[in-house]
């Protein structure tokens, strides 16, 4: 019986290779065991690859312009929709209720970026999933806002040009009894268990706008440089926008993140790319208050 049934596993295996190659014309299949480490034939070999190690030493402190938030504070049109899509949890950013999107533009940036969509990485119960470090410290989850260059027709489009995409990420860390809690992310980090399963999706009630997502960052502090995208195909098409300061979330709605699942069934956890060469790349770093007062490492 055991070895009939092995047998015709053999038998079978050709055929789940095949199907595997005819996925992959229209889908590719990836995931994060490795944390990139094994991504070399499906991601770019360029060198401006993302994400890297932020520190403030390192990086040129200049008087950037800071990032203007447009439509930012003006609430999405619902319903919102998350989506597990077996890497990450997504949403969609649609229109705002006044018929717009929200967008982004200062910094580095020429012209207006759109937003997309956010979604997370994270860690696991017992290591970090941050994918930028800042001043070598890494953080349990960071949020990744993408934006598109309006120029550009889709995210696809702005995807193959350097001035592609601007993405914002936000670091959030677990602090034992946060002092507050962020109305906008209380509302997505709780419909989490909602979306367990590999494509499950669940709708999040309206009345949430873009920025309620930031928390009470300083959007006048952070890191900029010129990048990737930290998911294969990994174009270099992004301009980065890393705040410095970190939003302290519980461990119970943190956590919630852990109990995803994956295409196979896996537990989804430490989906993050590791750290890249920065290859001399500029990094700037625009100090919210005054210089001397630069980063505090809360
Ligand atoms: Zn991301």
């Amino acid at each position: 019986m055991q070895s009939n049934a092995f047998h015709k596993l053999l038998l079978l295996l050709p055929l789940a290779y095949q199907h595997t190659s005819n996925d992959a014309k229209d889908e590719l299949h990836w995931n994060y065991e490795t944390n990139g480490h094994n991504w070399e034939d499906i991601c770019s070999s360029g060198v401006r690859q993302s994400p890297i190690s932020l520190n403030v030493q390192k990086s040129l402190i200049v008087p950037l312009p800071r990032i203007v938030f447009g439509n930012y504070d003006i609430k999405l049109r619902g319903p919102l929709t998350l989506l597990n899509n077996g890497h990450t949890v997504h949403m969609d950013v649609p229109e705002t209720t006044n018929g717009k999107k929200p967008f982004i533009t200062g910094g580095l940036l020429k012209g207006r970026y759109v937003a997309e969509g956010l979604h997370f990485h994270w860690g696991s119960p017992d290591s970090r999933g941050s994918e930028h470090s800042i001043n070598k410290q890494r953080f349990d989850v960071e949020m990744h806002i993408v934006h598109r260059n309006a120029k550009y027709k889709d995210i696809n489009e702005a995807a193959k040009s350097k001035d592609g995409l601007a993405v914002i990420a936000v670091m959030l860390k677990i602090v034992k009894n946060p002092n507050i809690i962020f109305p906008g992310l209380n509302k997505v980090l709780g419909a989490l268990p909602r979306v367990t399963k590999y494509k499950a999706k669940t709708t999040i009630p309206g009345g949430l706008s873009l920025g309620q997502m930031l928390g009470n960052v300083n959007p006048r502090d952070f890191f900029t440089y010129r990048g990737s995208l930290t998911t294969p195909v990994c174009q270099e098409a992004v301009t980065w926008n890393v705040f410095s300061q970190v939003l302290p979330v519980s461990y119970s709605s943190l956590s919630r993140f852990w109990k995803l699942r994956d295409s196979e069934g896996h537990r989804l956890v430490n989906n993050f790319r590791h750290v890249q060469q920065r290859n001399g790349r500029p990094v700037f770093y625009r100090a919210g208050k005054d210089l001397s007062g630069a980063y505090l490492g809360k």
